[in-house]
């Protein structure tokens, strides 16, 4: 559900806005209000998202693990809308279902790279907007129920996840002095293709059926869902929350294993 007006005349960036959550993210925002950027490896899905929210929008092709990518969507954003407040970094990819002794380095970097790297990139290109325009700002970055948990095989993908749980941290203390609120979303498990990659790299082992049974809601969530948990986060409702870890996953994090 939508609050119309509650990000009005503020300029949001939605990184993997293309994807599965990226998309209902940038949706609700604009249904909010907000001027939208939606940034994406595939930069003609980006665009077809942008012409489909209701607010002014724009798609921007950039690879997150770019420093000159980073720098390139914010100058494009600054130069479309004036101005950036909002930064929801969301991209990110999925690891390959290996055990620690067949797990490659290259796959492992190639996870780091988008999914750490990238937020860290994002981060920092946030700040420096900030301060150039000498304003305040609000990020959310997409963590996931694997910062909070391990698996013996999802290791390069839970890393990452824990990983940007300490970009979280740090730039929360760094920010908050400076009036910039930094939080993330950790959802469970949600149909996307990110989720299909990683249930067909499992061979049959992490497939919606088995997950959903042992979620205390007992179903997946959906895309609307976690961006609620966004926009929040992003609104002036969160006024007092930064360095949160907000988990939008049906409960599924907190199961003992004991009775699911
Ligand atoms: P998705 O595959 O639908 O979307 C991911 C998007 O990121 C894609 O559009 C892809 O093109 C883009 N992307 C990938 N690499 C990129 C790069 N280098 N630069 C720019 N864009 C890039 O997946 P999703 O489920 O929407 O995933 C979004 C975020 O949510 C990810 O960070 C993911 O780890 C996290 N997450 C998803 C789930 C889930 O169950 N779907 C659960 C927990 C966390």
């Amino acid at each position: 559900m939508s609050r119309p007006d509650r990000l009005a005349g503020q300029v949001a960036v939605v990184t993997g806005g293309a994807g599965g959550l990226g998309a209902a993210s940038a949706r609700l925002l604009s249904e909010e209000g907000a001027s939208v950027v939606v940034v994406d490896l595939d930069g003609d899905r980006a665009a077809e998202v942008a012409v489909s929210l209701p607010g002014p929008a724009i798609g921007i092709a950039a690879d997150v693990s770019s420093e000159a990518d980073v720098a390139g969507y914010v100058a494009a954003a600054v130069e479309r809308f004036g101005r950036l407040d909002l930064h929801h970094l969301n991209a990110g990819v999925p690891g390959s279902f290996a055990a620690l002794p067949d797990l490659s380095l290259a796959d492992f970097d190639r996870v780091l790279a988008v999914n750490v790297s990238g937020v860290f990139l994002g981060l920092r290109e946030a700040f420096r907007c900030y301060q150039a325009q000498g304003t305040t700002g609000n990020i959310v970055i997409t963590a996931s129920i694997g910062s909070l948990q391990g698996s013996a095989d999802l290791l390069a993908y839970q890393t990452s996840k824990h990983a940007v749980l300490g970009l979280l941290h740090g730039a929360a203390v760094y920010g908050g002095p400076l009036g910039v609120r930094v939080n993330a979303v950790a959802p469970g498990i949600v149909p996307t293709e990110l989720f299909a990659a990683n249930a067909t790299a499992s061979g049959g082992r992490d497939d919606m059926a088995t997950r959903a049974a042992t979620t205390p809601l007992r179903r997946a969530g959906r895309p609307d869902e976690i961006a609620t948990a966004v926009a929040f986060l992003l609104s002036d409702e969160a006024t007092y929350i930064t360095g949160a870890v907000l988990s939008a996953d049906g409960g599924a994090s907190v199961v003992s294993t004991v009775r699911p």
